[in-house]
């Protein structure tokens, strides 16, 4: 086998942040946030599925049951040790937190997408332009099915006028006016 990572894979996102915005539906209905992600190799096959816990318990497969249980977690927690993470494409609904998005950069995964943009707790920003050395390495694609970002706007706008303050909620209003009106 040689010793050069493989090429992150080059299909479509499309079918990849259907699958996490899914995996977010399934989340809301188990009570939790909703919230979801997938890993994608080389291949273009997803090796891994997670999905936000914070609302259930934890188990033997799963983190749950805490602040931290979040859907990247969780498919990082599955996935164990990373072989050629630069090879790999971690897609997500909504963009990573700080915690997750860290996470992404530092196991060096090669590429970060995301459905639905996070104004006020989203990470991606930092990610792409950062100059820390050990972050400087994924790959950030935003927002690139305009249908699929406000499926993922729709969706998590009411968990984000629970769970941020004010001036986070007014920056989601601002982002997503369409998706934010009528939520109180
Ligand atoms: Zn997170």
């Amino acid at each position: 086998m040689s010793s050069q990572s493989p090429a992150l894979h080059t299909q479509s996102h499309r079918r990849y942040l259907q699958e996490a915005l899914k995996l977010a539906r399934e989340a809301q209905e188990a009570g939790s946030s909703p919230v979801g992600a997938v890993l994608v190799d080389a291949d273009g096959e997803i090796v891994f599925r997670g999905r936000n816990r914070v609302g259930e318990a934890q188990t033997a497969e799963h983190v749950g049951d805490a602040s931290v249980s979040h859907a990247e977690m969780d498919v990082f927690f599955q996935a164990g040790k990373l072989k050629d993470p630069e090879s790999l494409t971690l897609y997500t609904s909504l963009e990573p937190c700080l915690m997750c998005g860290g996470a992404s950069s530092l196991l060096q995964l090669g590429r970060l997408v995301w459905a639905t943009g996070d104004a006020w707790g989203g990470s991606g920003r930092l990610i792409a332009w950062a100059d820390h050395p050990a972050m400087r390495e994924t790959e950030v694609v935003a927002c690139p099915e305009p249908d699929l970002e406000h499926e993922g706007a729709a969706l998590f706008a009411p968990e984000a006028k629970k769970a941020f303050p004010d001036e986070g909620w007014k920056l989601w209003q601002e982002r997503y006016p369409v998706e934010t009106a009528g939520i109180d």
